[in-house]
C-alpha cells in the first residue's frame, strides 16, 4: 500500500538507552512531553534550561533534574534540542564543545540542519524524531497508554547506531506505539513548512477570514458569519480527521455535498495552485528560510505588524463575544 517504512514498538530496542543520559534542552510544548515521557519510560533524563527560565521550577516540581543547557549537554549522551528553532543556532554554539564524539544531537524539526544554520561537528550522530502533534498531546497520549505518530530521520550516522538510538528515543516518548515514518531532514522540513504556510496555518485562516468578510460585506450578521466560516470548520475537520474527505461528504447534506463539489475547485482554482507551487519553490530554494532568519535578526518587524493586524481583525472580537455566550469546547 505504501512505500514508506514505518517503525513500531517491536522495531525499537529500549535497552540501547539503558546506560545513557538524555539531555532535553527546553521545557516548552515538546520539551516537557519528551522529558516526562522518557523519564517515565525509565530513561535517565536531565533538563537543560536558562537560569532565569520560568520553566525551571515547573520541571523540578514535575520531578525532573534541571541544570543549565551547557551542563545538561555535557551530561547527556543524547542531546535533544527542543528550544524554539530561531534560538537553536545560538544555543548550539554555547554547547558545541561539550557534545563529543559518539554523542547524538537529536531534533524535532529539521530547519536548522537543513538550511545550514547548525553544522554539527564530525563524529556526532544527528537524528530527528518529530512527533506529528503538539507537545501536550504527545504527553496526554502517553499518559493514556496511547501513541503519537511521528517522523524519524537520520542526517548523520557517525557511530553506526544512529537508527537504533533514534528509534529507542521514539519508543521512550511513545511514538513507536502509533508508528514512526522514515523520512529525511529535507523532506520533513520542506513539507512541514509548506503545509503550515499553504494549508494548515496560512491557507486556512485566510480562507476563513475571506469567507467571513464576504458575508459581512454583503450585509449578513457578524455572528452568523463567524459560526458559518470559523466555528463550524472544526466539525468538518473532525470528520475529515476521522475518515478522510469521504467521511465528511457522507455526513453533510446532499445540498452541501453538491455545492461543495461544484464550487470548491472554483475557490481553490489554478491561480491558487500556481501560488502554492511558488510558495513551495521558496521553501525549497531557501528564500523563505533566509527571509525568516533576517526577519529575526531585525527584531521581527513584519511579524509584529502582521500579528497585530490579525489580533485586530473583526473576527477576533466577534469570536470573543460569542465564545463567552456559548459553552463549547470546554471538555
Ligand atoms: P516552545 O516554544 O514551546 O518551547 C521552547 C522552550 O525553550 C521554552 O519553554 C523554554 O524552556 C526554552 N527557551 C525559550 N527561549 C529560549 C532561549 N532564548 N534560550 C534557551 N531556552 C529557551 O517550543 P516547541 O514548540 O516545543 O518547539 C521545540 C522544537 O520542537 C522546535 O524545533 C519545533 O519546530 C519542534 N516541534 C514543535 C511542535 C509543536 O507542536 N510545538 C511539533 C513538532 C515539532
Ligand atoms: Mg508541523
Amino acid at each position: 500500500m505504501t512505500d514508506t517504512t514505518i517503525y513500531y514498538d517491536d522495531d525499537a530496542d529500549s535497552t540501547v538507552l539503558e546506560d545513557k543520559t538524555v539531555a532535553v534542552l527546553g521545557y516548552g510544548s515538546q520539551g516537557h512531553a519528551h522529558a516526562l515521557n522518557l523519564s517515565e519510560s525509565g530513561v535517565d533524563v536531565v533538563v537543560g534550561l536558562r537560569e532565569d527560565s520560568s520553566s525551571w521550577d515547573t520541571a523540578e516540581a514535575d520531578g525532573l533534574e534541571v541544570t543549565t543547557p551547557r551542563e545538561a549537554a555535557k551530561q547527556g549522551d543524547i542531546v535533544s534540542v527542543l528550544v524554539p528553532d530561531t534560538v537553536q543556532p545560538a544555543l548550539y554554539e554555547e554547547i558545541r564543545d561539550v557534545i563529543t564524539e559518539g554523542d547524538t544531537l537529536q531534533f524535532a524539526h529539521g530547519f536548522n540542519i537543513h538550511y545550514g544554520q547548525i553544522e554539527p561537528d564530525e563524529g556526532i550522530d544527528v537524528t530527528m524524531i518529530a512527533p506529528k502533534s503538539p507537545g501536550h498531546l504527545v504527553r496526554r497520549n502517553f499518559v493514556n497508554d496511547e501513541g503519537t505518530p511521528g517522523l524519524f530521520a537520520v542526517y548523520r550516522d557517525a557511530t553506526g547506531s544512529a537508527t537504533e538510538t533514534a528509534l529507542a528515543y521514539a519508543k521512550g516518548i511513545g511514538c513507536t506505539r502509533a508508528g514512526v515514518i522514515e523520512t529525511t531532514f529535507r523532506e520533513e522540513t520542506e513539507s512541514d513548512i509548506f503545509g503550515e504556510q499553504a494549508v494548515l496555518c496560512g491557507g486556512v485562516t485566510s480562507l476563513v477570514k475571506t469567507g467571513y468578510e464576504t458575508l459581512v460585506d454583503a450585509g449578513y450578521s457578524r455572528e452568523m458569519a463567524y459560526f458559518e466560516c470559523l466555528n463550524e470548520l472544526k466539525l468538518i475537520v473532525d470528520l475529515m480527521y476521522e475518515g478522510g474527505n469521504m467521511e465528511m461528504w457522507n455526513s453533510v447534506s446532499d445540498t452541501a455535498e453538491y455545492g461543495g463539489l461544484t464550487r470548491g475547485d472554483e475557490v481553490i482554482d489554478d491561480h491558487v495552485r500556481e501560488t502554492m507551487e511558488e510558495i513551495l519553490e521558496g521553501v525549497q530554494d531557501g528564500t523563505f528560510a533566509r527571509e525568516w532568519i533576517s526577519e529575526n535578526q531585525a527584531g521581527r518587524p513584519s511579524y509584529k505588524r502582521l500579528r497585530e493586524a490579525e489580533e485586530n481583525h473583526d473576527i477576533e472580537e466577534v469570536g470573543k463575544d460569542l465564545r463567552a455566550l456559548f459553552a463549547w469546547g470546554e471538555e
